[in-house]
């Protein structure tokens, strides 16, 4: 939906009342287009004295076909700064961070990105290191909040022991404009066990021979990933209620993609839905498990009903369809399972307590099938998405909808494009390393925090 006020303070008058007024001024985001150059600049590399990345990053990024340099060049501007962290080892050490960031932000370009890379706290090998590693949080956290005026963003990546070789397709996502609406996030890589990524034959179509299922896929966040994961080369099976079989079909039509008419919560949903991939395409690899609605009322007044009904279409049915085609060993070797969940999941939000235990519910879907189906090369995420211009947020009263457009680091909603493509990078086959990971898409929202 249309963010008037956004378009107000880019005309010439608005800009000089929200200047004047000292009113939010949301940042254009520049967002990734077919094509496009993955980071349209430099990227700037510093480290702390003995990390574990050393040239890898360079390698790394190279090989993405990403241009960095190690030393900063007076009256450059640098498309990102990206910090390897892991051989800081006690508070001091941090120091080393400051003192590459400080410098380096004056010529950090527009829609830049500020990405550190740490070791996973618990695997920091000594007290003062697991502190140290742990400081970086509140570091990339604040350092978002800084720069979201401009459009740039700042996200740490903890790297868990033998995932240091698994950060391509992250620092791919989190450097380009794909990443447009993540900001102040923590990505742990190597959480469950490890497997072996898969190589992408082609860069332009790393999904190439994957089946995607999309749950509620004829319009919003659904539609939207349906529209990325085909891009990236996947073949779609989208799934909505039948009362919406007309507009899942068009949508399906032009992805030359496959329909399932299905209210997720029948009790024949995880049987049928099975049986349609098995027919269409003899399994799946992506599975996301997107469908979902609010039926927001304080819960003095909550009916019991609709509290069931959001809490199943959530995280109950999401279950059960799993659960069937883990059992039919449908998902294959490689398979990525993505959950949906909501800010509100993580911060809980006032009149939501059906929608927040609903989405608080699906992180305890990640948590706990991470581990289990790690050994079968599945990894299992959520995406949590902050405030995202669809059909769901136009029926929020008006001032809560602004303020949460507002109360953010990059004072704007996000677009659905944002989540399709944060699920496009836990599906990319070079994700393999990140399970267990639930990543907020709202531009730093003031909720969640
Ligand atoms: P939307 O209402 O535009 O789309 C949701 C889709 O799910 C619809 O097509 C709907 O028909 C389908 N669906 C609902 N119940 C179903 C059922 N029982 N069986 C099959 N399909 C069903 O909403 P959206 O904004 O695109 O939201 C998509 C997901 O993102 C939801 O899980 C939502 O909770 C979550 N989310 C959205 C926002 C946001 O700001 N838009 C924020 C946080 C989380």
């Amino acid at each position: 939906m249309a963010d008037r006020y956004q378009s107000l303070a880019h005309n010439p008058i608005g800009k000089f009342i929200v200047k004047n007024l000292g009113l939010p001024n949301p940042p254009v985001l520049e967002r990734w287009n077919e094509g496009d150059p993955l980071v349209k600049g430099t990227v700037l590399i510093g480290a702390a004295a003995g990390g574990t990345l050393g040239k890898k990053l360079t390698a790394t990024l190279k090989s993405s076909g990403i241009t960095s340099v190690g030393v900063r060049a007076d009256g450059k501007t640098y498309k990102g700064l990206v910090f390897d962290a892991t051989g800081i080892s006690d508070t001091a050490g941090l120091a080393d961070m400051q003192q590459f960031f400080t410098p380096a932000l004056r010529s950090l370009a527009r829609s830049g990105r500020l990405v550190v890379i740490g070791t996973l706290p618990e695997q920091a090998g000594s007290e003062t290191a697991a502190i140290a590693q742990r400081a970086l949080e509140g570091f990339v956290r604040s350092a978002g909040k800084e720069v979201g005026g401009n459009g740039s963003t700042a996200n740490l990546v903890y790297v868990g022991a033998g995932a240091e070789d698994a950060l391509g397709s992250t620092l791919e996502f989190l450097l380009s404009p794909k990443s447009a609406f993540v900001d102040g996030q923590v990505i742990r890589l190597g959480l469950t066990e490890l497997v072996d990524a898969d190589k992408v034959a082609d860069p332009a179509k790393p999904l190439a021979g994957k089946v995607a299922l999309i749950t509620g896929a004829s319009r919003g966040l659904g539609e939207a990933m349906a529209r990325t994961l085909h891009r990236d080369g996947a073949a779609i099976v989208g799934l909505d209620v039948p009362q919406l079989s007309g507009e899942l079909e068009a949508v399906m039509a032009e992805l030359g993609g496959t329909a399932i008419a299905e209210d997720i919560t029948s009790p024949e949903a995880p049987k049928v839905i099975a049986a349609a991939l098995k027919k269409a395409h003899g399994g799946v690899d992506i599975v996301v498990h997107n469908a979902g609605i609010t039926r927001d009322k304080r819960l003095k007044n909550m009916k019991t009903e609709n509290w069931n009904l959001v809490i199943d279409i959530s995280v109950g049915a999401p279950q059960r369809i799993t659960a069937e085609l883990l059992k039919q060993k449908l998902i294959r070797p490689g398979g990525r399972v993505i959950g949906i969940s909501s800010i509100a999941g993580i911060a809980g939000n006032n009149g939501q307590t059906s929608y927040g235990t609903a989405k608080a519910g699906v992180i305890g879907f990640v948590n706990d099938l991470s581990k289990r189906v790690a050994k079968d090369g599945i990894t299992v995420n959520a995406i949590a998405p902050g405030f995202i211009e669809t059909d769901m947020v136009k029926t929020m009263p008006l001032g809560i909808r602004e303020a949460g457009r507002r109360l953010s680091s990059l004072s704007q909603g996000g677009q659905p494009i944002d989540v399709a493509e944060a699920i496009a990078w836990y599906a990319n086959p070079g994700s393999s390393a990140i399970s267990g990971n639930v990543v907020r898409v709202c531009g730093q929202a003031l909720i969640g925090a």
